[in-house]
């Protein structure tokens, strides 16, 4: 006998396989044609560009950045671009295929890709930002164009990046081209809306989780993991809904309050502060306390990937997990969420609304003729609300979670594409 008792196996976070398995999950659900999941394993084309910066100190610092192109078999590609330390090619092919599917789930006519640079955007200044945006622009220029690659911000990236972008762009050009880029500046043709897009969509689609249980927004107890364009737009539309914001965490740490967070007053702050910390109207939560384990009735991871993984998902109270970031939720911890009787509301169906209205940006920019905010809101009302009955009638069909149903609606609509088209030659 071992003196030792077993160990367990240690979880693995790599999002590219994590995003393989599932494809591999979803393509025995669907019986796929093999030929088919062969294709959506792989990434259409990848770039990997190393490039060099003038630091503000004189100094020329040598960055490496990706931009991935998962599918293009639906539309143009379609993906944001990230600026974080910790990023690599398997989180970019990730998150490329994420888009993919998200795309095909919402019904929107793009493809799939992803972008990033290995960065500390905190750490530098806005000078150094705008002339490796520019020159990562340039580099991956060759992938980039309206009818081609249309970026969009992520992690660490904001309207001003996709300023930067769509400028950079339009130099090479010659001529202004406001439709390669979404997320950007209302002065520059950006859309009424986008901002608190993925915010609105995770509101919406917890609304209707929530009805389809008798439930309703007002009174239900949330917690944001996260408090950048997501979940701060989350956390501010919860609030203004009627529902009880009672804990929000960024990178440096974690608040709550029982009785509910003053959300606006809590942007005021972070505004001025750049942190949730030390916020007057709330606690800090106690070393190692986590707003993921809080006692809530709604949890909204929006932060990064592997949030919620096999180390703590088993200390969830929450009744329902609103993925707002891409790939919070682990395998494993899916599987204990689901014994425990917790929903999960997928992040490729939750956060569309960002990506949703991206198209409607791309499409006003096309057309140059603009909507208001109202036609915005509620175009995307209809699409998110549309494609989460989609998603629950295919859960309730084939008596599986949402997730499984968000795969099967979104890989059914790519491989009927796939078959439309034919494999070239
Ligand atoms: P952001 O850079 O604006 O904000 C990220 C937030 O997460 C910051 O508040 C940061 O402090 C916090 N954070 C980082 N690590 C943390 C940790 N360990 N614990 C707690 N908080 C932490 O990024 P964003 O655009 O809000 O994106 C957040 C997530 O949503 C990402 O997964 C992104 O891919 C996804 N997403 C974004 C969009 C979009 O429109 N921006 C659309 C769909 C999905």
């Amino acid at each position: 006998m071992s003196e030792n008792p077993p160990r367990l196996a240690a979880e693995n976070t790599n999002s590219f396989d994590i995003a393989r398995g599932q494809l591999a999950t979803v393509a025995a659900a669907l019986d796929l044609d093999p030929r088919i999941h062969e294709i959506l394993r792989w990434p259409k084309r990848e770039l990997t560009v190393h490039f060099p910066v003038l630091m503000d100190d004189g100094a020329v610092r040598m960055f490496t950045g990706y931009r991935v192109h998962h599918s293009i078999t639906r539309g143009p590609a379609k993906g944001g671009i990230r600026y974080h330390p910790d990023t690599d090619l398997d989180e970019v092919r990730a998150l490329a295929f994420w888009m993919t599917v998200k795309c095909a789930i919402v019904g929107i006519p793009f493809g799939g890709a992803k972008g990033g640079v290995v960065c500390d955007p905190t750490e530098m200044s806005r000078g150094e930002l705008e002339r490796m945006t520019r020159r990562y622009t340039t580099e991956i220029g060759i992938l980039l164009g309206p009818d081609k690659d249309i970026p969009a911000p992520d992690v660490g990236t904001d309207g001003q990046v996709m300023a930067w972008i769509m400028d950079t762009y339009s130099q090479h050009e010659g001529h202004t081209v406001p439709a390669v880029v979404t997320g950007k500046p209302l002065a520059i043709g950006g859309s009424e809306g986008r901002i608190e897009a993925t915010g609105r969509g995770v509101v919406t689609v917890t609304r209707e989780i929530l009805r389809a249980d008798g439930s309703q927004l007002p009174g239900t107890t949330v917690a944001v993991q996260g408090f950048g364009n997501v979940g701060s737009a989350a956390a501010a539309l919860f609030h203004r809904s009627g529902a009880r914001v009672v804990g929000v965490s960024d990178v440096a740490g974690a608040i709550a309050n029982p009785a509910g967070i003053d959300i606006l007053a809590l942007l005021a702050y972070q505004a001025e502060r750049r942190t949730v910390v030390g916020f007057p109207g709330a606690t800090a939560l106690p070393n190692g306390g986590d707003v993921l384990t809080l006692a809530c009735d709604v949890l909204v991871p929006a932060a990064l990937q592997n949030q919620i993984t096999a180390a703590n998902a088993g200390e969830i109270r929450a009744r329902y997990v609103i993925e707002a970031a891409n790939g919070p939720t682990t395998p494993r911890a899916d599987d204990i969420l689901r014994e425990k009787g917790v929903t999960v509301v997928p992040d490729v169906l939750a956060n569309a609304g960002g990506v949703t209205v991206s198209y409607f940006e791309w499409v006003q920019g096309l057309q140059s003729f603009f909507w208001t905010e109202q036609e915005v809101n509620s175009k995307l009302e209809q699409i998110m609300v549309s494609a989460f009955a989609q998603v629950q009638t295919e859960a309730k069909n084939h008596a599986c979670d949402l997730r499984a149903a968000a795969y099967r609606v979104g890989v059914r609509r790519i491989a009927a594409a796939i078959t439309a088209r034919g494999i070239f030659p």
